[in-house]
């Protein structure tokens, strides 16, 4: 059959519109929560769709923190098959009462996991929210598909920290085909909770424990330590419970005269104890693309002059040598090497090492060569649940695993400590005190266990 000419004109008209129009389709199936939670995976950290979020429509997407969300809360949506070069824009309206969220391109893998794309800052396009006027504002995300993905998903989050309530409310993804491949997620399954904690009735040690608080990431701040420093030893000189600072090396390089006396009248009273926590805690990419941990990666030599740089400045300007050594972490690909080892071994004043993982192999070679002690960590039983936030409940689930261990050394990050953190770490030192924890510095205490 002929097709009429102007049928034919329509035709080809109407093709050419939809074409056009197919990269402005928006490709999101249920993008406005009118399904409910179909399409989207709902549920995680208490995220959930609710009428009360609704912009248009009957419902909209909340996700909300009350700081206890150590993973945050969450929420993606379905999974859309991209390739490379790929311009995608989202948008979508949030109303917020924090900037304590963002809203992210994800970039996955085809098994489905997170992949960092080396090319976007952060490793995923997102926008964190401006607004905490609870008015609903249009935010746009931008990106170009890096070769690295093989699908992206939406991901609304909110920071671990974070004290918010989140509404979200119709999202659109333009810039994909129409017949992009759309892959959905699997309902979100909650873990199991915890059995709550049975105070009255804990399983109790033999002996009291060793407490070691170690604090990471002593700086000057302008001319001073962080004022958060100053509130963390205030709190525990009243307590008369004694802390420790991982000092950076550089951070005597350009000292305050204040800075340097605050430092020493800590030392002089006997209740700190400051330790060697690198030169400047960088962490350093080199020429097979990734980054390693202060310590890690670098020759004896480069090592070395960390330590020695930092020796010959406690010195000059403390008084004394540093003779304890907690490495630096950043990435997770290790915070210490073989060289490390020899460099500790090597200095006339290391005795101890606050390890950063339960001793190995290298570790046990080291502590039998007999100059350094390695005090270790026990992965279960932490101050923090998660880098910069202490967790009293999860402290005491670690620490009534570990009946027989003893002494703990619990790792803590002041600086990032907010009220609600400091509180959590304050009941954990109440806690260790009703324990009648024994609470020790690390150089005196590895000189104890060498001794048995
Ligand atoms: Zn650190």
């Amino acid at each position: 059959m002929l097709l009429h000419p102007l049928r034919l004109a329509a035709v080809l008209l109407g093709l050419a519109v939809f074409s056009l129009r197919a990269q402005d389709t928006n490709v999101l199936p249920n993008p406005g929560f009118e399904e409910e939670t179909a399409a989207w995976q709902v549920g995680e950290g208490d995220s959930l769709v609710t009428a009360d979020a609704a912009r248009t429509g009957k419902f909209g997407l909340r996700i909300s923190n009350d700081r206890t969300k150590a993973r945050g809360c969450n929420a993606s949506s379905a999974t859309f098959v991209v390739k490379a070069g790929q311009e995608i824009t989202l948008t979508f309206w949030a109303r917020s009462d924090s900037t304590g969220a963002g809203v992210y391109l994800m970039y996955v893998s085809d098994k489905g996991r997170m992949v960092n794309d080396p090319g976007t800052k952060g490793g995923l396009p997102m926008t964190g929210l401006k607004y905490d006027d609870k008015e609903w504002h249009e935010y746009t995300v931008k990106a170009t598909v890096p070769a690295i993905a093989y699908g992206v998903r939406i991901w609304a989050h909110t920071f671990s920290s974070a004290q918010c309530v989140v509404d979200l409310d119709d999202f659109q993804i333009t810039g994909l085909p129409q017949d992009t491949e759309v892959i959905l997620p699997k309902p979100y399954v909650a873990p199991a909770k915890p059995k709550p904690i049975d105070f009255a009735n804990l399983p109790q040690r033999q002996t009291p424990p060793a407490i070691i608080i170690k604090l990471d990431d002593l700086d000057m701040r302008g001319k001073r330590e962080h004022p958060r420093w100053d509130k963390v030893v205030d709190y525990l000189d009243s307590r008369q419970v004694k802390g420790t600072m991982g000092m950076l090396g550089s951070s005597l390089a350009d000292a305050s005269p204040e800075y340097i006396q605050w430092i020493k009248a800590r030392h002089d009273s006997g209740n700190w104890e400051i330790w060697f926590h690198g030169w400047d805690h960088k962490t350093h990419t080199e020429a097979d693309g990734k980054t390693y941990n202060e310590f890690n990666h670098r020759s004896f030599a480069e090592q070395k002059k960390r330590l020695d740089d930092t020796q010959a400045l406690c010195l000059e300007k403390l008084g004394f040598p540093l003779t304890c050594f907690g490495p630096p972490g950043g990435v997770g690909n290790g915070s210490q090497s073989v060289e490390t080892h020899q460099v500790m071994i090597a200095d006339p004043h290391m005795v101890a090492w606050l390890y950063p993982q339960p001793l190995d192999g290298i570790g046990k070679q080291t502590v039998q060569q007999g100059k350094v002690t390695i005090l270790d960590r026990v992965w279960g039983t932490n101050l923090e649940g998660s880098v910069g936030a202490p967790d009293f409940e999860a402290f005491v689930r670690g620490y009534i695993k570990n009946l027989d261990r003893p002494y703990f050394v619990l790792q803590g990050h002041p600086v990032m400590w907010d009220d609600y953190r400091f509180a959590q770490f304050t009941k954990i030192i109440d806690f260790l005190v009703v324990q009648k924890a024994e609470f020790v510095l690390p150089t005196g205490y590895a000189a104890t266990l060498k001794a048995q």
